[in-house]
């Protein structure tokens, strides 16, 4: 049998190890849990994952929040199979809940240029979401290019501020590839250059 490359050796530097990503999951859940506990129950969240990078993320989020919820995905693609953003985010699948008067929390992986979620927040805003928070993993400020407006007293929740690299790990893929990763690093430049 051939022997094949393990993904490990494909990554420069670990940013985040599993623990540190799984102690901030929590951190981030129980805000939520706070935040929206003290509205009534049929103000609970309807939790929005963008696919597929949120995919570990929502899975592991929704676990830690101690509330009943919603859960639903809406697919979201800017970059095609490179590792600069195409400006433009394809909606390529719509929620199959009805969201009309609900408050959304929208779950992104990494906000970057903050195209997509400003893409998704008008997007949730037009069918009738009452009020739709970010939870970012990641954010990388840096590369801002569009400033966005959250809805009605939607909150920003952010795990990490991402420096400016091309990070994979922890449902971020290069191509579709080291999504599997139990952390997130740098990936390194022999391997999309
Ligand atoms: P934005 O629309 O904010 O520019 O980018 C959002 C999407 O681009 C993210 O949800 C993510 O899928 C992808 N993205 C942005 N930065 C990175 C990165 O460093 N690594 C990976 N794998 N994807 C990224
Ligand atoms: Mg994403
Ligand atoms: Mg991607």
């Amino acid at each position: 049998m051939s022997s094949r490359r393990c993904i490990d050796d494909d990554i420069l530097t670990v940013l985040w190890t599993q623990d540190q990503l799984s102690h901030k999951v929590e951190d981030i859940a129980s805000q939520i849990t706070h935040d929206f506990s003290s509205s009534s129950s049929s103000c609970c969240p309807v939790i929005v994952g963008v696919a597929t990078g949120a995919f570990l993320f929502l899975a592991d989020l929704v676990r830690n929040i101690k509330l009943p919820v919603t859960v639903d995905f809406v697919r979201a693609e800017s970059y095609g199979s490179g590792t600069v953003s195409t400006g433009v985010p394809k909606l390529s699948c719509d929620v199959k809940l009805d969201v009309t008067g609900k408050h959304v929390v929208l779950v992104e992986d990494i906000v970057d240029t903050g195209n997509t979620v400003s893409r998704l927040i008008s997007y949730l805003e037009a069918k009738g979401a009452t009020s739709v928070s970010v939870c970012t993993l990641l954010d990388k400020p840096a590369r801002r290019k569009v400033h966005f407006e959250l809805l009605g007293d939607g909150k920003f929740y952010s795990g990490f501020e991402c420096p400016d690299y091309f990070v994979v790990g922890y449902g971020l893929d290069f191509n579709e590839q080291y999504r599997n990763l139990p952390y997130i690093g740098v990936l390194k430049p022999e391997i999309y250059k």
